[in-house]
């Protein structure tokens, strides 16, 4: 018997007393303030933001706190209690491939607010966060977005108190991640941590053009009332090529819209109105003789239109029968998408055999993190079983997170 390990969710008021110790001890005086953002799920739409397609995420309890003080210049100081010592830089020689490290998701969002037209100073910050690393959570979204409200807040820019003003934040917080820290993502992550609400999952829309309020549609997603629960397993598992294998799936998803002279593979999903799947699979078969390209598209199409599904019957307060649509978004990520892994099928098939209703993988994939839908009751018990699955199997021991919908950044 193995016990699970439960990661917690802190409190407002321990998360704010964590970073404005950390700030008072690393920085002369207080900070102006405490900001903080959470973490992110995805229930469904995976890989599909790169695709013009539909995602929807809920926002995590767990949270990236910042306490921060405007400076007079333009330097930038940074302590967090995950990384050491103090990251430094002027503001003004930030640019894509001047710094490194994690102070590039913070100064990056400091750059790109002035790359929008904002007038953002230096300023010194303390971090701290209970969102776990690397872990398909988005800690890097999260971050960012604990910066952006924050300097939103000190610069006076008023953008936190509407949502177009947040899809500016999103904007800022992704240029930041894809241009100074140098990860191609697709934006899911940074409009999870700044535009979901408590209580509710949010409907994404990556088509190109669309107005914030289009973009980002808000779902009452009351799963409490129906008795279920949504559990996170940190597999911790790690994997090298990462990044190389998602820039391999763009790629696949680009050339597979170029040779079918789309736009995006959105185009192609019936739901949306698209050609429908098997005219494109017909049309892409002479080039593609391994058949990787229709394998991948495949992926793309069928999971906008399950998540186009699983949307509808959440609207319809029928969560718990989101579970098939789980199950078949895991099975077509890892067969015709192929960025599953061990440690993350083993987790789908072990929840499930312990009376899960539905589960998948969550985030980018090779690792990460998985989901669970869940009865209440059988919270323990399905965690049991999968901790227990990964002590058989030798492999590093699972964390464990509940994962009601939570507010976004403030
Ligand atoms: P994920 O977003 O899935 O957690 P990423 O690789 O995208 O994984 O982001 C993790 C990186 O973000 C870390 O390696 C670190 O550079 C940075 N980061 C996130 N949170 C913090 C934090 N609290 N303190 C310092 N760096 C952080
Ligand atoms: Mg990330």
């Amino acid at each position: 018997m193995t016990e699970p390990q439960w990661l917690e969710a802190w409190s407002a008021e321990e998360g704010a007393r964590r970073v404005d110790e950390l700030f008072t001890r690393s920085f002369d005086g207080s900070p102006e303030g405490v900001w903080s953002a959470p973490g992110r799920v995805n229930l469904i739409g995976e890989h599909t933001d790169y695709n013009a397609g539909l995602c929807l995420p809920t926002a995590l309890p767990h949270r990236t706190y910042i306490a921060l003080r405007p400076r007079e210049d333009d330097r930038v100081r940074l302590v967090s209690a995950q990384a050491e010592g103090v990251w430094e830089a002027n503001l003004s020689d930030v640019a894509p491939g001047t710094v490194t490290d994690w102070g590039a998701y913070v100064a990056g969002v400091a750059w790109a607010l002035g790359q929008a037209g904002y007038k953002v100073g230096g300023f010194d910050a303390a971090v701290d966060s209970c969102v776990p690393f690397g872990a398909g959570l988005s800690s890097s979204a999260a971050l960012e977005a604990s910066v952006a409200v924050a300097l939103d807040a000190v610069a006076g820019l008023g953008l936190a108190a509407s949502d177009a003003g947040r899809a500016e934040l999103v904007d800022a917080s992704r240029l930041a991640e894809n241009e100074i820290a140098g990860a191609p993502t697709g934006g899911l992550d940074q409009s999870a941590s700044l535009r979901c609400r408590e209580g509710h999952a949010l409907l994404l829309d990556f088509r190109p053009g669309l107005k914030p309020l289009e973009s980002g549609v808000p779902v009452p997603f009351d799963l409490a009332t129906a008795g279920l629960t949504l559990l996170v397993v940190d597999t911790r598992a790690e994997h090298s090529h990462v990044s190389g294998e998602y820039g391999a799936r763009r790629e696949a998803c680009e050339r597979a819209a170029a040779l079918l002279g789309l736009e995006s593979l959105r185009e192609i999903a019936p739901t949306l109105g698209g050609v429908g799947l098997d005219r494109a699979l017909a049309e892409l078969e002479p080039h593609d003789p391994d058949g990787v390209l229709r394998r991948r598209v495949r992926h793309v199409v069928s999971e906008i239109d399950r998540t186009a599904r699983f949307a509808d019957l959440v609207r319809e307060g029928r969560a718990a029968d989101v579970g098939p649509f789980m199950l078949a978004s895991h099975a077509s990520l890892r067969d015709d998408y192929e960025v599953s892994c061990r440690e993350l099928d083993l987790v789908v098939d072990t929840a499930v055999a312990a009376g899960a209703l539905g589960a998948r993988m969550t985030g980018g994939g090779f690792g990460g993190s998985a989901i669970a839908l869940v009865r209440l009751s059988d919270v323990d018990a399905v965690a049991r079983a999968v901790a227990n699955a990964f002590a058989d199997a030798d492999l590093t021991a699972p964390a464990f997170l509940l994962a009601p919908p939570s507010a976004p950044a403030a």
